[in-house]
């Protein structure tokens, strides 16, 4: 019988040139395979070439990857903390931690070069756990010393969340720091908190528990209609993709439905990512709760945070 032809069949090619022969049939294999790997979720190119570039990409992510445990030991992770501010009042309401890793030349890396490496790897659990850490310990410090107290979110993982005893090591670590729940609540994205069953006894367990759960990047991409259907969120974080487009016709209604339908779920809204004065108007006139961005303010250390906060509550 003649065989079908096969259909939409698609062969991608990974190329090492110039071999130097003296080196491992592994390592050139690795070579040419880290080239095809490049090509992923590229649907131009079926052809990817082993480059310089690539290089530097692969040993930075080693880098990155092996240096972690010391850099976790060596506590050279850190927190800037970015304002959230009430929409009518323009006053500070709350902050988002975001870690940074500070090397020891001074630079700083952003999370957007190790947080997608370390969910790959699962890294990300114990970076999530030292960051929690961190921030409720700040909370704990703020609080000892008299200073005003306001809730700093913390951001976590879909792996972190699923990792076995997620919840009473978290319950733990509040119970050690003497703080209220209220101090961090915790922001999931989109992908972390896309609906299935695990999800929602572990989200369920966790207000339970006393936590806040804030739905990140809502509107970045996956949809997201079941889980806040069926997920227990206190706020929604509309995503900056959304607020981008609130000065288009379209864009505005996307934006003040999206706040309606948080509002008649019985969350409040804030928007992230917002840059200028006619978002920060349109948002109020809007009805939304919340704004951060860098309108306002840019993620900052600690401590001028702080001359932030001064400014804004003159005591
Ligand atoms: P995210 O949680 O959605 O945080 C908001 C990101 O948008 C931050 O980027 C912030 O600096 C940036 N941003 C805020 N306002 C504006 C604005 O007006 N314009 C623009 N262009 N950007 C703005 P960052 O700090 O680079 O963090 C990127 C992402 O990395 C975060 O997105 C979060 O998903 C993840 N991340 C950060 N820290 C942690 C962490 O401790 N654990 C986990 N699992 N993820 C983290
Ligand atoms: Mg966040
Ligand atoms: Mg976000």
């Amino acid at each position: 019988a003649a065989l079908a032809p096969i259909q939409n069949l698609v062969i991608n090619y990974g190329v090492y040139q110039g071999v130097d022969k003296s080196q491992s049939m592994t390592i050139i294999c690795d070579r040419a395979f880290l080239a095809l790997k490049s090509i992923k979720d590229n649907y131009e190119g079926r052809i990817a070439y082993y480059d310089d570039e690539m290089v530097q990409k692969h040993l930075r992510e080693r880098m990155l990857e092996n240096d972690f445990e010391t850099a976790v030991r060596n506590r050279v992770f850190v927190v800037y903390l970015q304002p959230k501010y009430n929409t009518r009042t323009e006053q500070i309401v709350g902050a988002e931690a975001l870690v940074r890793w500070k090397r020891p030349d001074g630079s700083i890396i952003s999370p957007g070069e190790f947080i997608p490496l370390y969910e790959k790897n699962g890294q990300i659990v114990k970076l999530d756990d030292y960051i929690f850490r961190l921030v409720c310990s700040i909370q704990r410090d703020r609080m000892k010393n008299g200073q005003v107290l306001f809730p700093v979110s913390v951001n976590l993982s879909r792996a972190s969340l699923y990792y076995d005893g997620m919840i009473e090591r978290y319950v733990k670590i509040i119970e050690e720091m003497g703080i209220l729940f209220g101090c961090v609540p915790i922001e999931l994205t989109e992908t972390a908190s896309l609906y299935n069953e695990q999800i929602k006894e572990l989200t369920e367990k966790l207000v339970e528990t006393r936590f806040q759960l804030h739905m990140d990047d809502f509107g970045s991409g996956y949809s997201s209609m079941t889980s806040l259907n069926m997920l227990p969120f206190n706020v929604l974080k509309l995503d900056k993709s959304l607020v981008d487009y609130i000065d288009r016709p379209k864009g505005q209604q996307v934006v003040q439905y999206t706040i309606a339908l948080a509002h008649g779920l019985g969350m409040k809204a804030l928007a992230e990512g917002v840059e200028r004065k006619e978002q920060v108007d349109m948002l109020r006139k809007m009805g939304c709760d919340g704004i951060q961005g860098f309108y306002y303010s840019k993620p900052q250390p600690g401590d001028s945070f702080q001359h932030l906060l001064e400014e804004d509550m003159p005591v």
